[in-house]
């Protein structure tokens, strides 16, 4: 199958065969190395010298640890919002009494700079920044290095990023740009199955952890940082997660950060400029359009629905919906972690061979 979702994306071989190993015990010595060697990898990845967390849970787990270890219920946050998972991040503080103060674009756009300014001039007491580096819902990445300036020179506020879809593809040096905690997830660059959030935090994030209420027990960072320095985790680990963990970023570091980046700048390159020449219309702003996924417009005429039905049962492909508002109205490529060229015009041979039987009437 061409699965060509945002994630759950496809496993390499070696992962795979990683995935079948027997367990073993996950308080014992050789989880203790291959945790220690996945820390350093992914250390190198996120470009960070600090503290590096994984929590056995989807990447939203990620987004929520963030805010529970970090903030106090009526803090005052801006949430930058540009689709879905900026406004999921944003509804998570909420959830925990966070005073949310939302900052949205329309979808498709990438959030500015000076409306970021602008918003911290109005909420001078900001604890906190939210923002999604890669709007996978929209197919749009944000101008991160720009935002996290604005946010650092206009506030004191802790920089919390929703790196999930971008981390290890797309640069985003966390130290450098100063991003307090950045969060992404296993099933997306990573390409092993979902399961694993992995969370950078900075020094300054550790001091607003000192002072931090809102409420947390499976999230803390202490407890977490402090079984990893004893070789452990807080609590039982997704154990098979980290021998597919283990392999994949064997082969990340064969290939080497530098060419895993140029290589999904070349993929989105070539698939965007596929999908123009088979008559198909980009959605995301030419300018912020991903490395890591395109999103199209259906086409006129045509439903999104059948479509993308017609291309799982007779083409054997599978491709992401619009979300929300942007339901049957756009669909999307991911072509991120395990992924060439090849499999790409494959897919978009699928999805104009699938037109015809997918009118909308
Ligand atoms: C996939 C994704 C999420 C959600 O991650 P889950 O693993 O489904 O919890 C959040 N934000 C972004 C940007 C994503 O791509």
């Amino acid at each position: 199958m061409n699965l060509r979702l945002v994630g759950p994306t496809p496993l390499p071989p070696t992962v795979r065969d990683a995935l079948a190993r027997p367990m073993l015990n996950h308080r014992g010595p050789e989880f203790a190395a291959m945790q220690t060697r996945i820390v350093n990898s992914l250390q190198h990845y996120f470009q960070t010298a600090h503290d590096l967390l994984l929590f056995t849970c989807s990447g939203t787990g990620g987004l929520e640890a963030a805010l529970v270890n970090l903030l106090s219920p009526g803090d005052a946050v801006v949430a930058v919002s540009i689709g879905v998972f900026g406004d999921r991040f944003a509804d998570i503080a909420e959830t925990f009494g966070a005073q949310t103060h939302r900052l949205r674009f329309p979808w498709g756009s990438a959030a500015d700079p000076d409306a970021l300014r602008a918003k911290l001039a109005e909420i001078k007491n900001a604890r906190a920044v939210l923002i999604t580096h890669n709007e996978t819902s929209t197919a749009t990445t944000n101008p991160l290095q720009e935002l996290a300036r604005v946010a650092h020179e206009n506030s004191d506020a802790l920089l919390l990023v929703d790196a999930i879809s971008s981390m290890g593809a797309i640069h985003l040096p966390v130290d450098e740009w100063g991003v307090d905690v950045a969060v992404t997830g296993s099933q997306k660059v990573w390409m092993i199955p979902p399961g694993l959030a992995m969370v950078s935090v900075s020094p300054r994030a550790w001091a607003a952890y000192a002072h931090a209420r809102m409420p947390r027990y499976y999230w803390d960072f202490k407890k977490m940082r402090d079984a990893i320095a004893k070789g452990q985790t807080s609590f039982t680990p997704g154990v098979n997660l980290y021998f597919a963990l283990d392999a994949a970023l064997d082969l990340m570091n064969a290939e080497g950060f530098e060419n895993i980046r140029a290589r999904h700048a070349r993929l989105a390159q070539h698939t965007r400029a596929g999908a123009q020449t088979r008559g198909f219309e980009l959605f995301a702003d030419p300018q912020f359009a991903s490395n890591t996924v395109t999103a199209l417009r259906v086409p006129p005429g045509v439903n999104g629905k059948k479509w993308r039905q017609v291309l799982n049962q007779t083409f054997d492909t599978v491709i992401a919906g619009g979300q929300k508002e942007l339901t049957d109205k756009i669909v999307r490529i991911g072509h991120l972690g395990w992924v060439n060229e090849t499999e790409l015009d494959a897919c978009l041979d699928a999805m104009t061979a699938a037109l015809p039987y997918a009118q909308a009437n």
